[in-house]
């Protein structure tokens, strides 16, 4: 039988060990689920919904929500499911053969996927080894003639942020449509939506996963000015986004002061995790805005992780990203879940 393009042939699949633990702090995902007054009202929406009819392939009433909260119009907004296939579907109108896009390594690893899958050269800047700052790689992104520049602030899976003068000079000194990636931006309070309305070529990259509970859901939203969501629009599946999708997202979105709270508990436990970490021998954690925090440890990264799971705890291993040899990343869970790990932890390393 034939086989894919080449280029798909040559893939390594995005692999996450599939096992069996107790405690999972390996996606950062919230360790809280939906609250039940949220559910409560996702059920009334649910019994509501004709799902013998297709879906607004526009989700108009969800991008109307989003772009009103932020000031923008309807044609600023773009959502999908997650924000993966956000990052696809930049990639199938911006990439592809011909069209490079930049990276600031290491980040969030689907990017780079994506970019291959879609055959777009992908041009990997290095962060400082030391700090593992991107700063010092920003400026190596001008003399690139790239159609897309993604920075994650904070960024995955090293939890730093890039300063907003940063990021202006980066819009200023080129012509790519530069993707700030903040899926982590609620838990830092930092955003580059002020450079919105100053720079035509900055997207920014939302999701509900984090904040809002609804990895399972899959959700997230662009905000860019609206040649680039027309684009958008050109490129997506046309009924991509389900009703079901649409209304939770709805939702969950119209109560996001109900998630603050959350968010707050979230911050105080990163930072007594941030502290109790730094206390632990073998162990140097990086600063994080985010919720999670990465750490180096004197054993190899390896045996930590696996002793860690044979107590029945999963974190994510980093040790096969350039620059993080000896690094695992672990999110912030509930203070139950971020005892046992410290605990564990201490026995492991
Ligand atoms: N960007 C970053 C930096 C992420 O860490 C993630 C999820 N891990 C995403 C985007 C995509 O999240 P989702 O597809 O769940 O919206």
């Amino acid at each position: 039988m034939i086989g894919p393009r080449p280029h798909i042939a040559a893939i390594k699949p995005y692999h996450l060990p599939k096992v069996e633990a107790d405690i999972v702090l390996a996606a950062n995902e919230s360790p809280y689920n939906l609250p039940q007054s949220v559910i409560d009202e996702i059920k009334d929406e649910f019994n509501r919904i004709s799902y013998n009819r297709y879906p607004d392939p526009f989700s108009t009433e969800l991008r109307g929500l989003i772009a009103a909260d932020y000031g923008l119009d309807l044609d600023n907004v773009f959502v999908g499911n997650g924000g993966d296939e956000v990052i696809q579907n930049l990639f199938l109108a911006y990439g592809g053969p011909g069209r490079k896009a930049v990276t600031f390594d290491p980040m969030f690893e689907i990017y780079g996927i994506t970019g291959r899958i879609t055959e777009t050269e992908m041009v990997s800047l290095l962060r400082d080894p030391e700090t593992l700052r991107a700063d010092s790689a920003i400026a190596q992104a001008y003399d690139v003639d790239a159609a897309l520049i993604f920075l994650c602030s904070p960024n995955n899976p090293t939890g730093d942020l890039v300063s907003l003068e940063k990021i202006e000079e980066l819009l200023k000194n080129t012509d790519a449509l530069v993707v700030i990636d903040e899926a982590y931006a609620e838990f830092s309070g930092q955003t580059a939506l002020p450079l919105m309305a100053k720079y035509e070529n900055l997207a920014i990259l939302r999701t509900f996963s984090k904040a809002y509970s609804l990895a399972g859901l899959r959700a997230g939203y662009l905000l860019a000015n609206n040649e680039v969501i027309e684009s958008l629009l050109k490129v997506k599946l046309f009924f991509n986004f389900s009703k079901l999708s649409q209304a939770i997202a709805r939702i969950a979105f119209s109560h996001r002061d109900i998630f603050e709270k959350k968010i707050e508990t979230i911050l105080g436990e990163r930072d007594r995790l941030f502290a109790e970490l730094s206390k632990t021998e073998g162990v140097t954690p990086f600063p994080s805005e985010a919720n999670y925090i990465m750490f180096r440890t004197e054993k190899p990264a390896a045996e930590v992780w696996q002793g860690l799971l044979d107590k029945r705890i999963l974190i994510r291993n980093c040790s096969n990203q350039v620059l993080l040899e000896d690094c695992l990343r672990v999110t912030v869970g509930s203070a139950e879940e971020n005892e046992a790990f410290l605990k564990a932890l201490r026995e492991v390393v």
